[in-house]
């Protein structure tokens, strides 16, 4: 089926041939218009002052958007042009349809997956470096940006009291982070069984074994089977009510084991019970990666890092930057105390790829060329400080435990003990007719899940913005929603 739009028809891009015959405009009337528009700066001054205007209203506004405005990004479904378009008109697209259709993630009502705020300083950061354009793969490529991931990994390593000489990589996501540690661990584990994995592959290698809880998030497999290990072939463990795997669920462990646990359940917040657990891995020589996505930033506040006890001495990490810090997306890190696995497992070669004695992230990480993200990592640390981080980790646990007690004292159900930023809720049989009331109105944004077999609706505080006063109107939202559907049910509706 063609995608119908305004303007016409997307599959004409597929449909006509390219009209090789037509003569570009000369080169240098593009190289020219392209000057003109650093020089004025208007379009970078447009973005600037839109942005502005949307940081005006969007904590404001429903954190999400009005079907009206999703229904006008047809307005996009057009055929790529065939000549230069203003660029006036392209940032007009954007702030006229495309601000209205953003999710108010920025704000403090937006309830759903895991998903932060941004912190200002952070935020400018990342403007500026955007001017910069910097490849973060190599150091002579950008000594700044190599410069800023040094400095911020050695802050993030000693954060977390990791052992001398960790290391960090810095990466999009906890998905590539989850993958960077398994990657790792596969190189230890089989180089000490005498197997050189990155030559001899899985074909007729040694047998592993792998580790996961029933509650792993579900990008741990996805890296298990993109790794070649197999969802097959993984031991999975039970949880307890909480979703915690506890050291009575271990199987003996050896030193041909992975096992990947967790700091931060993403439906309860619950963490595996790694005090226990650490002790027993340690003296088995397992590898330990911890998926700590949002939970890893316990260890930094006084009333939740009681969860992590021990939990520094695992072999690898993964966390966000963009769930609990704050970052801007597409932040994460990857930190282990293996610097040689790490750097094994992203080996690359090629003859104009320039060594120099810096730090080249590109052999922390999978991909070479990245943007500098150890830019706004550094802005964002930098700003909060130690007591800042815990300051904030301890809003969001705050907040979410005020949430707890509302949705209770309004007669709903919370599933979990609230441990961190996660509050799991449900209405009875109402439950997934309330999570819907609740979306379709807009005003708070949250989504499902499923809770040992029940539908349950996720309700996770993750924005510094979120206040007492945002969560009395998530609680009021929750009961509005609730009256509609009994309202629609006695009108036999
Ligand atoms: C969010 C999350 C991930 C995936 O992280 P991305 O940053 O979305 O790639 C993995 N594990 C847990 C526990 C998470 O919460």
């Amino acid at each position: 089926m063609p995608i119908k739009s305004v303007d016409g028809d997307l599959s004409q891009n597929f449909m006509e041939p390219p009209d090789y015959a037509h003569e570009p405009p000369p080169m240098s009337a593009l190289q020219d218009l392209l000057f003109a528009q650093f020089q004025s700066k208007d379009l970078l001054k447009k973005a600037e002052r839109a942005g502005q205007a949307y940081l005006d209203g969007v904590f404001d506004r429903n954190a999400a958007p009005s079907q009206a405005a999703i229904q006008s990004l047809e307005a996009f479904d057009e055929a790529l042009p065939i000549q230069t378009t203003n660029g006036e008109d392209i940032l007009d697209q954007l702030i006229n349809l495309g601000s209205p259709a953003t999710s108010a993630q920025i704000g403090g009502r937006y309830f759903g997956f895991v998903n932060g705020s941004v912190l200002p300083v952070a935020l400018a950061a990342r403007q500026l470096a955007g001017y910069w354009d910097q490849n973060a793969a190599l150091n002579v490529m950008s000594p700044i940006s190599a410069k800023l991931e040094a400095v911020a990994e050695s802050w993030l390593c000693a954060l977390f009291g990791l052992a001398e000489g960790s290391v960090a990589g810095f990466v999009s996501g906890s998905s590539i982070a989850n993958l960077s540690g398994i990657a790792a661990a596969r190189w230890r584990l089989f180089h000490r069984l005498g197997w050189d994995i990155n030559r001899q592959g899985l074909a007729g290698a040694p047998r592993l074994r792998i580790l996961i809880s029933a509650q792993a998030h579900g990008t741990v497999l996805k890296m298990i089977g993109l790794l070649g290990f197999g969802t097959d072939n993984v031991e999975i463990l039970p949880v307890d009510a909480q979703g915690r795997l506890c050291a009575a669920a271990l199987p003996p462990l050896d030193e041909r084991t992975i096992l990947i646990l967790q700091a931060g359940n993403v439906t309860s917040g619950a963490f595996d019970d790694f005090e226990n657990i650490m002790p027993l891995a340690r003296a088995a020589k397992s590898w330990v990666h911890v998926d700590g996505a949002f939970g890893l930033w316990a260890a930094l506040a006084p009333s939740t890092c009681h969860h992590v006890k021990n939990m520094e001495s695992a072999d690898s990490f993964a966390t966000d930057g963009h769930k609990t810090l704050n970052l801007p997306y597409d932040n994460a890190v990857i930190m282990s105390s293996d610097s040689e696995a790490l750097r094994a497992a992203f080996h690359s070669m090629g003859a104009y790829i320039q060594k120099s004695g810096g730090r080249d992230g590109m052999f922390l990480t999978p991909e070479m060329s990245r943007r500098a993200r150890g830019v706004e990592f550094w802005a964002g640390l930098k700003f909060l400080g130690r007591e800042g981080i815990a300051a904030l980790v301890e809003l969001l646990h705050e907040r979410a435990k005020e949430a707890a007690k509302g949705f209770r004292a309004a007669g709903f159900e919370v599933l979990n003990d609230v441990v961190f930023n996660q509050v799991i809720v449900a209405d009875g049989k109402n439950t997934t007719k309330l999570m819907e009331a609740i979306q379709s109105e807009g005003e708070i944004w949250l989504g499902p899940g499923q809770w040992f077999g029940r539908d349950v609706i996720r309700f996770s505080v993750c924005s510094w913005a979120s206040r007492s006063r945002d969560i009395e109107r998530a609680i009021t939202a929750f009961t509005r929603a609730r009256h509609k559907i009994m309202n629609d049910n006695s009108r036999g509706e």
